[in-house]
């Protein structure tokens, strides 16, 4: 049990094994192919990034996701070794955080795509990307129709490794018809690929409920 702020007047009081049981039950209803990236931004939504993702890790999730390259940073003081993705587009004083803390990041303009590439040149390293294609939520990322030419620009910069590919529904939670548009404009996007990432990713928590709903 996680108490946060116990002096004030309210806090919050998270029960970590709901947490894990809920998460196990979650998993059951993914495909064989299917692993957990744990979304953790802004301090797991109030619930504790690192309690989170301590538990999360241990019931399997392989990945995690926060909003802003400190977040990033603060999972990886904290011990946290697994891969962490940025899902936010970054600034670009924050490229040395990027590559100090081995951050994936969500990469959306090709000029910070090649500061990026000069930088991690610069460290000898390989920065990790994902790339989003915008496929209905607006909020960043590459249209659909110009995706595969800007996905072939960031293949030409070496020091730039395409891990994944994802997307965002915009409203999984009240419109399953427009949450199938968007993942059907994903997959014809996906499929115009030179080559599969190691990662594709487009469910939110509710796309994941919605999927329940459908089975039972
Ligand atoms: C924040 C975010 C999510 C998380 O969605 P939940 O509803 O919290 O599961 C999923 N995908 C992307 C790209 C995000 O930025």
């Amino acid at each position: 049990m996680i108490q946060k702020k116990i002096h004030d007047r309210s806090w919050v009081e998270i029960d970590l094994s709901a947490f894990r049981t809920n998460l196990s039950i979650l998993k059951r209803y993914l495909e064989p192919h299917q692993q957990v990236m744990m979304i953790v931004k802004a301090d797991a939504y109030g619930h504790g990034a690192i309690e989170i993702s301590k538990i999360a890790s241990e019931e399997g999730a392989v990945y995690f996701g926060v909003a802003n390259p400190e977040e990033g940073r603060l999972l990886r003081l904290q011990g946290c070794k697994s891969p962490i993705l940025v899902l936010s587009p970054c600034l670009y004083n924050e490229i040395n955080v990027i590559l100090d803390n081995d951050l994936a990041v969500n990469v959306t303009s090709l000029n910070f795509a090649k500061a990026l590439n000069n930088a991690a040149k610069a460290k000898n390293k390989q920065a990790i990307v994902h790339l989003k294609v915008d496929t209905g939520m607006h909020r960043s990322g590459i249209l659909d129709s110009e995706f595969i030419n800007f996905y072939s620009q960031i293949l030409k910069l070496s020091y730039l490794s395409i891990e994944g590919v994802f997307s965002h529904f915009a409203s999984a939670e009240n419109d399953i018809d427009f949450s199938n548009k968007q993942e059907e404009r994903f997959w014809k996007v996906i499929d115009q690929l030179p080559e599969r990432p190691k990662y594709l990713h487009i469910n939110n928590s509710h796309a994941l409920i919605n999927k329940l709903g459908k089975q039972s």
